[in-house]
């Protein structure tokens, strides 16, 4: 039976695994700073040889960020699309939920209906 030294095996090389995983960071990493509307600073890191995006979301406020410090992406643009979408969720939320849920009883009536003729 080798199924002790197996697991024992399976242990030792699972630890040596996450190790090399935390050492991993060692792998050519450049950080690159983003300041959004709000002064926030977000630091991703990205791989040396990947794109670096122009915007980046802001962790702290989900503004869009950007690589200029003094002249960060402006949020403005996107808050009339945005207060009109809550503007929508509002209305929907009553109104055409009870709707909703109207058309979707009377369908299932409709269904039973045709199934027992
Ligand atoms: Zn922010």
């Amino acid at each position: 039976m080798t199924g002790g030294n197996a697991i024992r095996g399976m242990r030792l090389g699972s630890g040596t695994i996450s190790g090399d995983v935390e050492r991993g960071e060692s792998a050519p990493r450049q950080r690159v700073e983003y300041w959004c509307d709000n002064g926030h600073r977000v630091e991703p890191s990205f791989a040396a040889d990947a794109r670096v995006p122009e915007i980046w979301e802001c962790t702290q406020c989900g503004l869009p960020a950007g690589r200029d410090r003094e002249n960060p992406p402006s949020p403005k643009r996107n808050e009339p699309y945005k207060s009109h979408l809550a503007y929508v969720k509002e209305r929907r939320s009553d109104a055409d939920g009870m709707e909703l849920l109207d058309e979707a009883l009377s369908r299932l009536r409709d269904r039973r209906g045709r199934s027992e003729r």
